[in-house]
């Protein structure tokens, strides 16, 4: 069973948030203030962590860097200003996830089940090295070597162009946005914004399409994002 730990001042909200996740069978914690929060969390082990941004003691700014030095567990900050969203993901503290005030519960609990899969996805993956081959039609990945041929043909893949073509091809026929597309590949101190996406998509594109204009493999879905077909 997993444990959350919600870091929320607003008792009515901390309290809201705490029905709903245990109501999908999660263990909730509920600190409110800074102080309490950081210490919570980087005494205890939790599998997850909901922080507001305005808190008493120490904010949620400050309290996000903490816990991202010295724990590798997923953040999903939550502010009642979107102006504070969009400067926190500017200062990249290392956040996973952010969501404006007022949300809806079910939203926030789609989100926390969303970044727990992708953390154990992560961890299994750092712990079974094993030689690991993606084959879609014509498409051969190699994920232990990082090489990717095309009808037999070896192509040249940018870190980040393997990254990206290997995520959507585990995980086809998933529309996913371009902002998601680049939280997942690139870190928050990364320099670049959601058109690095559609820059690296058309690359890899380029690589593994035999006709770039009509694609067989990294469909894009208008006003959407983007899906790999299989
Ligand atoms: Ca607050």
């Amino acid at each position: 069973m997993s444990r959350i730990l919600i870091i929320e001042d607003e008792e009515a909200i901390a309290d809201l948030e705490k029905d709903y996740l245990e109501l999908s069978d999660f263990t909730v914690e509920i600190a409110s203030d800074g102080i309490e929060g950081e210490k919570k969390a980087l005494s205890e082990d939790y599998d997850l962590i909901v922080l507001d941004l305005m808190l008493p003691g120490k904010d949620g700014f400050e309290v996000c860097r903490s816990i991202r030095d010295k724990k590798n567990v997923p953040i999903l900050m939550v502010s009642a200003k979107k102006d504070d969203i969009d400067k926190i993901r500017g200062l990249g503290l290392g956040a996973d996830d952010y969501m404006t005030k007022p949300f809806s519960p079910s939203e926030l609990v789609a989100r926390v089940k969303a970044h727990l899969a992708r953390y154990e996805r992560l961890v299994n993956t750092n712990a079974k090295p094993e030689n690991k081959i993606i084959e879609i039609r014509g498409l051969k990945i190699d994920k232990t070597a990082r090489r990717v041929w095309v009808d037999g043909e070896e192509k040249q893949f940018t870190t980040k162009e393997f990254d990206l073509l290997t995520f959507l091809a585990e995980n086809p026929n998933h529309v996913y946005t371009k902002d998601e597309l680049f939280r997942e590949i690139w870190d928050m101190e990364s320099i670049g914004d959601i058109a690095t996406v559609t820059v690296h998509i058309k690359k890899i594109r380029e690589k593994i399409e035999f006709d770039s204009s009509n694609p067989q493999y990294i469909e894009t879905i208008w006003g959407v994002g983007y899906r790999f077909k299989i």
